[in-house]
């Protein structure tokens, strides 16, 4: 008897925590849809097919509204001509200048150039853990940066899976281990190609927490 009654008595705490933890989900993802704005500032020409399927890929990622914001020009002061490659900080350094976002939004910068920082021969991009603002270069994105035919499909997978790897950052999501989680670092477009344009499970529950708690 006195068993059965313990149970009861966690086969109720159970259903609780259950219910618990899915409303709470309901709560943070209607919240994300409702607060937050992701502004894509095409930094130089960018191609409007490009932003357009970024546009619906990340509306559909994060259920938040997502805005194609006006053109910043680029900065002929980041290219490094010995580099041929623009340095990353100063243009994430313009944005603060040209987009003024909200409290909870997001800027995700698209350049079309090869970006470095220093120490490393390029970076596909960067972003402010837990701040505003990111950026996306789609010069290695393409087949045709190493010299193989084009692949539209796969050029937007890949510009997909590096816009929200970034956009995941400002959202405060560090590296993960799990090599198909979209917030696995890569070092290399292998890397990117293995990994999926979804967040692991316990990514997604810790992004549903974060954006919950930027109140
Ligand atoms: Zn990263
Ligand atoms: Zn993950």
């Amino acid at each position: 008897m006195r068993i059965h009654r313990q149970i009861r008595i966690i086969g109720l705490l159970l259903t609780f925590i259950f219910f618990g933890t899915f409303i709470h989900g309901l709560g943070a993802g209607n919240r994300l849809k409702m607060e937050t704005k992701i502004y894509l500032v095409p930094v130089g020409n960018i191609e409007s097919w490009v932003l357009e399927a970024l546009e619906k890929g990340l509306r559909e990622t994060f259920n938040s509204n997502v805005e194609i914001f006006r053109k910043m020009e680029l900065a002929q002061e980041a290219f490094n001509s010995e580099r041929n490659q623009y340095f990353c900080p100063q243009i994430m350094n313009s944005f603060r200048i040209f987009i003024e976002p909200g409290k909870q939004d997001k800027v995700l910068g698209i350049i079309d150039e090869d970006l470095y920082v220093h120490g490393l021969n390029f970076v596909f991009g960067q972003a402010e853990l837990g701040g505003h603002f990111s950026l996306i270069s789609l010069s290695r994105l393409r087949q045709s940066f190493y010299g193989l035919p084009e692949n539209k499909k796969l050029f937007l997978e890949r510009t997909k899976k590096e816009a929200v790897h970034e956009l995941g950052h400002t959202f405060g999501l560090e590296h993960c281990p799990d090599s198909k989680c979209v917030m696995h670092f890569s070092n290399s477009l292998m890397d990117t190609d293995r990994k999926s344009a979804s967040f692991c499970s316990r990514c997604k529950k810790l992004l549903d927490k974060l954006t919950k708690n930027t109140d």
